[in-house]
């Protein structure tokens, strides 16, 4: 017989009866596992992890493959955040190896002669964007404290990729097609990635010989062969030479650091993630405990009400992470305040359930950390979305690595090493252009992050791995993903591929296609400002594991060729996504307060000279009653329409139409 307190105490608990994220009908590996954006790379971890390596092993083998592999997004160029939880111990820790500004930086680095902020294209293909590379360091660190490999085995599958090339995916074509001005700014990559003024297509092998010999240095020589030899010089050379100042003393001067991850609670699951000098852990533990508060179970993912509340749950935490986030050896960022019970359920109430805040600003958590505020300035983030890799391995002792590694623009600053084949980062166009922040640039200082490399444990136990790239979406997504396995109950493969959004400030939101219209229209009524077109949002990565079954599983994203490998079981590559269907030109735009609504051509026709739209989605959209102005309508190819004139100004909107221009303007305050 269970007592009242025991039967209280089951109701309160988490209602899965098994660990949450598992895939039904599959069967799961039970000697190791990785999840990996590159099938190449995948492959790699998996012989590491069959050969008898470890997590760690398998993440450094990983890494080094997708230098080769996956050129344009991580490698010893660059630098990252290697989360580990270590079985034996039942310890998580991390390895940071977050590149680090030069002695040369300067808080006004990034600004011009009239100390404006220089545009972002020409500020991060500039030498003076490239950070102190930290990732060979890491990986050898990674590798001497936990691994059981050496930097000169793990290194080979790298070597011989870059040898004997690798075909050129659909994804690297698009990235590289993309890049070809920034690659060829500077000629060397150019030469690699664009032979002859041509950009490298699907299909075509990439053979990457300068990389190979880099590689075989490193196997030869180890890490200081980068640090303080051949490597390192002809990198200072090239930053200088494309107008930056770092020198071989701060190549020697670079510094790994094992931090500690921070830590919070969901609905009973234990969140640990990444600590600054990135701002992902604060703001994803931030996000999740916003919106605990909620029955969002009962809304449902893709619903209105659980989006927008998501929407202003993002605001909220995104304005706490401008003001109070940076590299904590240079500020102390008030860890323990941010994440109060008590302050979030302050910052909790300034989610209006139907309407959207216009006014958020950044609280103060000074009081709950019990001290004194040291410094806070919000710099308004207007750098564009990155993307860079996360990849997730666990192996059959039971050990995990959750890894988000960057160059951080796709091709990083542009600049490749000469004669030596790796491309450097653009690291330091993380730090605010303007100054004045906890995050502007300074020597030796370590520019925000937002990488979220991240480890869900229930009672002591590790049961996910997940991150994501992406800039500053990258919190929005492994939030996303984490909710919809944690209080959507989605298996890990749903939970990546299901729709995310994105909105770090009032008001443009941007969304990914399976968002319903008539959703994004609701949301729009209340004031949120949706993007025209869907786009996509971040790249996860992320490995299950079953501690009741002792199987793991996987699930990888789209966006990029994500591979699952399991070593004895669970094998597949996602599919490319479908290319969305060509929008036939609309007659006209409908702005509502400056936001172009979503409506399809067929929704939007003229009728006598007078713009109309299909009226249960105007309706919708400008927040009215759908049956209302039925004298109004008027039917055409068996739907009925509303001129927007007369539905828009019977709800108090001021309309202005623009014949010339083809879009209706309307306005409330
Ligand atoms: N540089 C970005 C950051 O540290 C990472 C870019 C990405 O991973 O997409 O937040």
């Amino acid at each position: 017989m269970v007592s009242a307190t025991a039967a209280l105490l089951l109701l309160a608990s988490p209602v899965h009866a098994q660990v949450p994220g598992i895939p039904s009908g599959e069967t799961g590996a039970t000697k190791g596992i990785v999840a990996v954006s590159h099938p190449a790379a995948a492959q790699v971890g998996k012989d590491i992890l069959q050969q008898g390596g470890n997590a760690i092993d398998a993440a450094a083998g990983i890494q080094l493959a997708l230098n080769v592999v996956e050129p344009q997004m991580s490698g010893i160029g660059g630098g990252g955040f290697m989360m580990i939880y270590l079985q034996k111990q039942k310890k998580i820790t991390v390895i940071d190896s977050r590149e680090m500004a030069p002695q040369s930086a300067d808080p006004r680095m990034f600004l011009d002669a009239e100390g404006k902020p220089i545009p972002f294209d020409e500020r991060h293909t500039n030498g003076k964007a490239v950070g102190v590379p930290g990732t060979l360091l890491g990986l050898d660190t990674a590798l001497k404290k936990y691994g059981t490999m050496k930097l000169s085995q793990v290194i080979d599958p790298a070597i011989g990729l870059a040898e004997q090339g690798v075909p050129v995916n659909w994804i690297n074509a698009r990235h590289i097609a993309d890049s070809q001005d920034k690659l060829l700014k500077h000629k060397t990559a150019g030469e690699v990635f664009v032979p002859g003024g041509k950009p490298l297509a699907e299909g075509e092998l990439l053979i990457q010989p300068d990389l190979a010999k880099t590689f075989k240095l490193i196997k030869e020589k180890g890490t200081d062969v980068l640090y303080k030899g051949e490597i390192g010089e002809a990198l200072v050379k090239e930053v200088n030479r494309t107008g930056g100042a770092m020198t071989m003393e701060d190549l020697k001067k670079y510094k790994v650091v094992e931090r500690e991850p921070v830590k919070g609670t969901f609905r009973g699951y234990e969140i640990v993630s990444m600590s600054p000098p990135s701002s992902g852990g604060l703001t994803l533990i931030q996000i999740l405990k916003l919106m605990e508060g909620f029955d969002n179970k009962k809304d449902g993912p893709l619903s209105a009400a659980y989006l927008h509340r998501l929407i202003e749950a993002n605001h909220l935490a995104y304005a706490d992470r401008a003001a109070y986030m940076a590299d904590e050896d240079f500020y102390p960022v008030p860890k323990t305040g941010l994440l109060h019970e008590e302050y979030i359920k302050e910052r909790r109430q300034l989610i209006q359930p139907d309407r959207v805040n216009r006014e958020v600003k950044a609280g103060d958590p000074w009081p709950y950390e019990g001290k004194k505020a040291v410094k806070a300035l919000s710099q308004v983030d207007v750098t564009p979305v990155k993307q860079t890799t996360h990849f997730s391995v666990m192996d059959k002792w039971g050990n995990l690595v959750s890894y988000t590694t960057t160059i951080e623009d796709v091709f990083g600053s542009g600049i490749m090493v000469p004669g030596y084949g790796f491309m450097l980062n653009n690291e330091l166009t993380d730090f605010d252009a303007v100054p004045g922040g906890v995050n502007e640039a300074e020597p030796g200082k370590r520019p925000r992050s937002s990488m979220t490399p991240t480890i869900v444990l229930k009672d002591g136990k590790p049961f996910m791995a997940v991150g994501s790239p992406g800039g500053s979406t990258i919190i929005a997504s492994v939030s996303q993903t984490i909710l919809n396995v944690l209080e959507h109950d989605m298996p890990i493969r749903e939970a990546i591929l299901s729709p995310r959004i994105f909105s770090s400030s009032y008001p443009s939101v941007t969304w990914e296609a399976g968002i319903d219209q008539d959703v994004v229209l609701q949301l729009m009524a209340m004031g949120h400002g949706f993007r025209p077109a869907p786009e996509n949002i971040g790249n996860v990565q992320a490995v299950i594991y079953d501690f009741e079954t002792g199987r793991m599983y996987g699930g990888a994203d789209n966006t990029r060729e994500g591979t699952v490998l399991g070593v004895d079981a669970v094998a597949f590559t996602s599919a490319e996504p479908p290319a969305p269907a060509k929008e036939e030109k609309a007659a006209f735009a409908v702005k509502v307060n400056g936001h172009v609504y979503p409506y399809t051509a067929e929704q939007l026709v003229l009728w006598n000279g007078e713009p109309y739209v299909q009226a249960e989605k105007l309706l919708l959209g400008l927040g009215g009653d759908p049956d209302a102005f039925q004298s109004e309508r008027i039917s055409l190819n068996g739907r009925s329409y509303l001129s927007v004139k007369k539905a828009g100004e019977g709800l108090g909107y001021t309309v202005e139409w623009d014949a010339k221009e083809a879009v209706v303007s309307l306005q409330k305050p």
